[in-house]
């Protein structure tokens, strides 16, 4: 999909901010009117607000991000210095409220410090000691009283939904860009999402628990990739559920995510999201008994999906978690596999032998065959073909394949034109 991306300068409805008295500027007073301490612990969806209630400081298409301290002392150092910060975006909501659309570590850094979360050293307090906010309005108040009246520079921005997006996209700059399901999460806002990122983008969430933490040990053993603060356990959770609805991906349309979120937006809650989530990761727990880093990231719910419609029926998985766990030892210990332990988990789930990468012959054995059989194919022979072929036209086979116990020892090897070695039943 294309997208344009007009500039800035050219978006008419940006106006510098006048919110307060313009004659006055905007300033941190202002910002911090009614931000409550504790309100943001970086691990909950719930929304931020300052100015008096008016200035929603993480809105949905935020995420939920932890500040690194350097970063945020910056940001208080550069106030403390009587600096400029660099200017910060909000979106007019045109019902007497705002939300940020960029500058929002910003602003919760001065938050924080006037909340007295943290303390700093600057060239203006009169020792090296870092010094709080509240520290400050005790015992040094002509630097407070500087800190509350320093002017924001603030652009304020109205506009649609999607050219929100759009003026996020071009102005977000500085931080890293939205991923695509946090650009989603912007348009099917309502109380399923609330529910939704509740077990699936909040450190506690269930859907985060049962994840990362298998509940028959209580160890950490994380099933899948990227992280809950990303959205991409809720991208994950969505991704199955919306297959296993039948949903795919359209060309140049909605993808199977977005068809998903579109049907299910209105739903009081994400109950049968959850639901079809934990029935996937209790399957997958309930195989392997074993835990292995490897196990992370696969694609739990096509896996499932297609074991539940018997796809898998004659493979490892389908056997006891016992006997499951004896085979990957057993692969594990076998020298003929140099599989990695993820490509026996593979072929434990897929049954294709090709997985294991069954160990090759060396090329002196497979010269020494090439030149025992004067260069011909040993199938083509039977079948009355005399050509000759180029070493490296060649394949060195197991006669006896690996499944049959076959080993690789120059015994076991024969050499196949690329045709033959292609078509040759039961290669591994
Ligand atoms: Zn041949």
């Amino acid at each position: 999909m294309s997208m344009t991306v007009q500039k800035i300068s050219d978006l008419v409805l940006i106006r510098k901010i006048s919110v307060k008295d313009p004659s006055k500027g905007f300033t941190i007073r202002d910002l911090v009117e009614g931000y409550m301490k504790d309100s943001d612990d970086g691990t909950t969806t719930d929304s931020v607000f300052g100015y008096g209630g008016k200035l929603n400081i993480r809105p949905s298409y935020q995420r939920n991000s932890v500040y690194n301290e350097k970063k945020r002392n910056a940001v208080i150092e550069t106030i403390l210095d009587e600096c400029p910060l660099n200017t910060i975006y909000w979106v007019d909501k045109e019902d007497g409220t705002y939300e940020v659309l960029d500058g929002q570590q910003r602003i919760l850094s001065i938050c924080k410090y006037l909340a007295g979360e943290f303390a700093v050293s600057a060239d203006c307090f009169p020792t090296d000691l870092p010094q709080d906010f509240p520290n400050l309005q005790t015992n040094m108040t002509d630097i407070a009283e500087r800190v509350l009246d320093y002017q924001l520079d603030i652009y304020v921005c109205k506009g649609s939904p999607s050219e929100k997006l759009r003026w996020f996209r071009r102005i977000n700059t500085s931080g890293e860009p939205l991923n695509d399901q946090e650009l989603r999460n912007s348009s099917y806002t309502g109380a399923w999402l609330s529910d939704a990122k509740a077990r699936f983008s909040s450190e506690n969430g269930r859907g985060v628990r049962l994840t990362d933490i298998n509940p028959n040990n209580n160890k950490p053993e994380p099933l899948l990739n990227g992280s809950w603060n990303r959205q991409e356990y809720l991208e994950t959770a969505l991704e199955w559920a919306a297959k296993h609805e039948g949903f795919v991906d359209k060309k140049d349309g909605p993808t199977a995510i977005e068809q998903y979120m579109l049907k299910h937006r209105g739903d009081a809650d994400a109950s049968a999201l959850w639901q079809y989530f934990s029935q996937v990761l209790e399957w997958v727990r309930s195989k392997f008994v074993s835990y292995n880093k490897a196990l992370k990231g696969m694609d739990w719910g096509a896996i499932y999906e297609a074991f539940q419609k018997g796809d898998y029926n004659s493979n490892i998985i389908a056997k006891s978690a016992i006997e499951i766990n004896d085979k990957i030892i057993e692969l594990t210990n076998d020298d003929e596999v140099t599989a990695p332990i993820k490509g026996i988990y593979q072929y434990i789930i897929y049954g294709d032998g090709r997985y294991l990468s069954i160990r090759q012959f060396d090329e002196k054995v497979a010269r020494a065959v090439y030149e025992q059989q004067h260069h011909h194919c040993v199938y083509c022979l039977q079948e009355g073909n005399q050509k000759e072929y180029a070493f490296k036209d060649m394949h060195a086979d197991h006669i006896q394949p690996w499944s049959k116990g076959g080993k690789t020892v120059p015994e076991n090897c024969q050499m196949l034109c690329r045709y033959h070695n292609e078509t040759k039943g039961n290669r591994w």
